[in-house]
């Protein structure tokens, strides 16, 4: 028997993992940049190195959360700390 996933048009998931076209890979250091001090993205592909992985996109919004942090003049805990190195 067979099953069929439909990743893309699951209204619950709307996609699975990001695959960047050869040559093109640097363009996810486009995606993780802010767009402007209060947006700030996370997900898998905005890695470079651990995209289309859960622990990718862990460590993304790690990233995230620490830069919101920094931002709005905190500073970033253990968990920010770890996503900059
Ligand atoms: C079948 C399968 C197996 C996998 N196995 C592994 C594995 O073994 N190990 C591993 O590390 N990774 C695995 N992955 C990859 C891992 O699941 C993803 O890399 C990870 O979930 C990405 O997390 P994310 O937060 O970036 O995105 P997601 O987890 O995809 O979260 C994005 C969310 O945004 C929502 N969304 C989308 N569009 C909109 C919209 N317009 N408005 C509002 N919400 C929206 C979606 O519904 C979703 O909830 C697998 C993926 C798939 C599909």
């Amino acid at each position: 028997m067979c099953h069929l996933t439909g990743w893309s048009r699951d209204p619950w998931i709307f996609g699975a993992y990001s695959a960047a076209l050869p040559d093109h890979h640097a363009l996810k250091e486009d995606l993780a940049r802010p767009l402007g001090p209060r947006v700030h993205c996370a997900g898998e592909a905005t890695v470079g190195d651990d995209f289309a992985t859960a622990h990718g996109a862990w460590n993304s919004r790690l990233r995230a959360a620490g830069a919101m942090v920094r931002a709005l003049g905190g500073a970033a805990g253990a968990g920010g700390a770890a996503a900059a190195s």
